[in-house]
């Protein structure tokens, strides 16, 4: 702006013969230089407009007058921040390198996180970004953890939680709430959702003669190769993927004749809902089911995986020529946040073992490692991965037809013969 404040030269109170109400009005005036002129501005509607004060402008033109200057910035704040945009850049570039991982599980709400390599941390990949740029370009590792942290939204490891969200946002909630009303309302919710939590885990507890459960999961993605070497955070790595059935309520001993690993590497196959139906198909089919007539599946409701409609229309398949004694299947999906199945406390054991070998570079070593708690099956190589979407188009179709309202699953479902 070339507008400049100017105080009215004593001249304009000049004339003694105007009436005192002029006077007390120039008196509030000032004057602004517009365009190289100087124009007359009441100073009150001014310091209104601008929201100044008086003091304020006063302070201004003093400065002005006496350095013909303006008044140099001496306010606190960040302003040193242009001086290091470039090392900035440089932290940005280096971190952007970073392969991030492709998790098998992820809630809805973690869209926009990437997650890095578990055993990365942020001081390491200070410590590798110091090593491999020039000296000048060098930064602390507080710059580097505020770049990491404000311009990324990056997390380390598996995003899998031990806290359920839910009972966490109503314990929250709970904690700010004044008005009781509510309070009650909130404890209600949170009561309700602890009690399908427990009913859930009992339908998984549950032993009969007549019933048999089995539960399954995906295990999360494991590298190939896993060796001690910063090259591989930089690459993407090859997959193998471990898909496991347990067989036997939550209370029975895990052994292996009753945990089935099916293992394959993601060259050999997709990991989508047409080959966890293949997988179970072929668990399915290979189980002894002498004297049971109700089989119940559980399964954590991964969309992408257990939680589809391929998975009731295999299920009903299965179901139309099952031996003669099985009459019902149930499927149960748990309230999310409390899904801790069976299949999770094999994973627990095996990649134990995971992390005490440094080097890990063929597939069939981590099938040794799958194969102390589970028997395992090759899935591609051994066990074929069957079309279900062409084969359950009929029984979609019929699916879709009973309409499930607004299209979502449901926590649980139940078919008979
Ligand atoms: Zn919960």
């Amino acid at each position: 702006m070339d507008t400049k404040i100017e105080k009215l030269p004593p001249e304009t109170t000049r004339k003694k013969t105007l009436s005192k109400k002029h006077i007390r009005r120039n008196e509030k005036a000032e004057k602004l230089y517009k365009n190289g002129k100087l124009v007359p501005v009441c100073r009150e509607t001014f310091l209104n407009i601008l929201r100044l004060k008086k003091g304020r402008v006063q302070g201004v033109m003093r400065r002005y007058f006496g350095t013909q200057q303006s008044a140099t910035e001496r306010r606190g704040g960040n302003r040193k921040k242009h001086l290091y945009a470039s090392k900035r850049e440089a932290v940005q570039n280096f971190i952007k390198k970073f392969k991030p991982l492709e998790i098998h599980y992820s809630r809805e709400k973690h869209t926009n996180r990437l997650y890095l390599h578990p055993d990365l941390n942020i001081h390491k990949m200070w410590v590798m970004y110091n090593d491999q740029v020039q000296p000048d370009f060098g930064v602390t590792l507080g710059f580097f953890r505020l770049v990491f942290n404000t311009s990324f939204n990056i997390g380390f490891g598996s995003p899998r939680q031990d806290v359920c969200s839910t009972c966490l946002q109503f314990s929250e909630t709970l904690k700010i709430e004044k008005a009781s009303a509510k309070k009650v309302n909130i404890m209600t919710q949170a009561r309700i959702h602890k009690l399908r939590a427990a009913a859930f885990f009992d339908n998984l507890k549950e032993e009969r003669d007549d019933l048999l459960v089995l539960s399954f999961d995906c295990q999360k993605n494991l590298p190939l190769p896993k060796i001690p070497d910063q090259a591989t955070y930089y690459a993407r790595q090859l997959y193998i993927y471990n898909f496991t059935v347990v067989i036997g309520s939550s209370s029975q001993k895990l052994t292996k004749e009753n945990v089935h690993a099916y293992t394959w590497t993601e060259n050999e196959s997709l990991k989508g809902s047409n080959e966890i139906c293949s997988c179970l198909f072929n668990c399915l089919n290979n189980i002894d089911l002498t004297g049971k007539t109700v089989i119940r599946m559980v399964a954590d409701g991964c969309g992408g995986q257990n939680k589809n409609m391929m998975v009731l229309g295999m299920t009903m398949k299965w179901l139309a020529n099952a031996p003669e004694n099985i009459k019902t299947v149930e499927i149960i999906y748990p309230v999310t946040g409390h899904s801790f199945l069976p299949p999770d406390r094999v994973f627990a054991f095996t990649e134990k073992q995971i992390r005490k070998l440094e080097i890990i570079v063929h597939p069939d070593e981590y099938r040794v490692i799958f194969s102390n708690h589970a028997t395992v099956h090759n899935l591609a190589s051994d066990i074929p991965v069957l079309n279900w979407k062409q084969s359950c188009k009929d029984i979609l179709k019929l699916l879709a037809k009973l309409a499930l309202p607004n299209q979502q699953m449901q926590t649980g479902y139940s078919y008979k013969k």
